[in-house]
């Protein structure tokens, strides 16, 4: 039955029969309940494509889906700037013919043959790609509806989305400068760090494997003993500076051996953190019970996620407080809406991933998703600089430590292609610096 038979039916009564049926009750109940273009059947993806951007030392990735309606087109976040290539070909070589002439309201249709069409699947490269398609169909089913996204998923349970900044420097009076601005500013939770992940400047001199002639000059130390040597004395140096009232937060970014993750957590539990990130890396979540057994404090979990199988337990098993998904790595707001509600009935908060390398259009994807859902836990935020707001017109705003969306239907940002083409992604492949052990043995992430 097409989609006029079944709102014939509907507008005859049950029992009436479908011959009797015929667009003009159509257009009268339509009419009634004033639902604009009741039929869509002329509503039609006509062009989907790949735009990257690099304003301001950040590349991004955008998908933007355009219909047969004049000016209705939507944008989604597909930012994975060290595969570029490879996602362009697959979003404007692959999806881009699969999706045209399609439907852009049927969201859940297409995300599962879109999923379902390679046979191999819940890969970060086609989930990414899927991902963009994915938010521009629910930018424009918000536009359609002329409400902000957010108000698809469930309204408001919020005013706005409470955000953690982060703070860091090479030694602690680096680090209490930075969490001073922070504070300065109104942000309640702070995200503390040494240097870059692992503190590899807290290594004397070259490391070995340097030394040696062994990789790149480019990669990068983790030595174990003196990072955990280092965290519990920051984390009592932030305590100690700026009392119990702030969170603090701390990434360990899966560096650390499993066992030794569970040394520092246990250790760092009497500072009261906010909570502690990514503890073991995604190939490690079997360690996660026993982290649960030996502290109470409080886990996040997640950003490297691609497979419903690396969260599913995590959260049904009660072994995080805070699953912190990458959006646009799991395939998008639909994949993402579910995960929410999967983790609302296990009391786990969300903590979406929103680094400087997701893009303005993820930012928004991830607070329109952040004021809906009731288990909303805290949002991580990047301060954008002045090129990339201008490329992204509508980004997401600061103030008080809050993001405030705008109101304007859709996610409530758009692109200026004009000026997003003025910043091409550079020609040669980026590739993230390695982290060594001192002997060279390459370390997890
Ligand atoms: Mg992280």
């Amino acid at each position: 039955m097409n989609r006029r038979n079944a709102l014939s039916m509907l507008a005859a009564g049950a029992g009436a029969s479908i011959l009797n049926n015929s667009i003009g009750q159509n257009d009268a109940i339509a009419q009634r309940y004033q639902v604009a273009n009741p039929h869509n059947e002329k509503l039609k993806i006509t062009k989907v494509k790949a735009i990257h951007t690099y304003p301001n030392g950040t590349g991004f990735g955008i998908v933007k889906v355009e219909t047969n309606e004049p000016g209705l087109y939507g944008l989604g976040c597909a930012t994975g700037i060290r595969r570029y290539k490879t996602l362009t070909a697959a979003i404007d070589e692959y999806l881009a013919p699969l999706l045209k002439g399609k439907d852009p309201d049927n969201i859940e249709d297409i995300w599962q043959t879109t999923n379902l069409g390679t046979y191999w699947r819940n890969g970060p490269i086609l989930n990414t790609a899927l991902a963009g398609v994915d938010q521009a169909l629910w930018d424009i089913k918000a536009k359609r509806a002329n409400m902000p996204a957010y108000q698809l998923f469930g309204g408001k349970s919020r005013f706005a989305v409470d955000t953690y900044g982060h703070a860091s420097g090479r030694d602690f009076e680096e680090l209490k400068d930075s969490i001073q601005s922070f504070q300065d500013r109104g942000f309640r939770h702070i995200r503390m760090q040494l240097g870059i992940y692992g503190a590899p400047h807290l290594s004397k001199g070259d490391p070995d494997f340097k030394r040696a002639g062994f990789g790149r000059k480019t990669d990068t130390v983790m030595e174990i003993r003196p990072y955990m040597k280092i965290i519990p004395k920051m984390f009592e140096f932030a305590r100690s500076e700026f009392g119990d009232e702030p969170e603090f937060l701390h990434d360990i970014h899966e560096l650390l051996p499993p066992i030794e993750a569970i040394n520092l957590v246990k250790e760092l539990e009497q500072y009261r953190p906010f909570f502690i990130e990514d503890p073991f890396a995604p190939e490690d979540n079997g360690y996660f019970k026993m982290l649960r057994e030996q502290t109470s404090c409080a886990i996040a979990m997640g950003e490297l996620f691609n497979n419903p199988h690396e969260w599913v337990n995590l959260i049904t098993e009660r072994l995080i407080d805070f699953i912190r998904i990458h959006i646009s790595q799991i395939g998008g707001i639909t994949p993402a809406l579910k995960v929410a509600r999967l983790a609302e009935w296990f009391n786990v908060r969300t903590a979406w991933h929103g680094p400087g390398n997701t893009s303005p259009v993820g930012h928004a994807g991830n607070a329109h998703i952040d004021l809906s859902v009731w288990n909303f836990g805290i949002q991580e935020q990047t301060d954008f600089k002045e090129e990339t707001l201008e490329v992204f017109p509508g980004t997401p705003t600061i103030e008080n430590g809050y993001m405030h969306i705008n109101e304007a239907p859709g996610f409530g940002i758009d692109i200026n292609e004009e000026l997003a083409a003025k910043y091409p992604l550079p020609e040669e492949p980026w590739y993230r610096p390695t982290v060594r052990r001192p002997d060279g043995t390459v370390v997890r992430p």
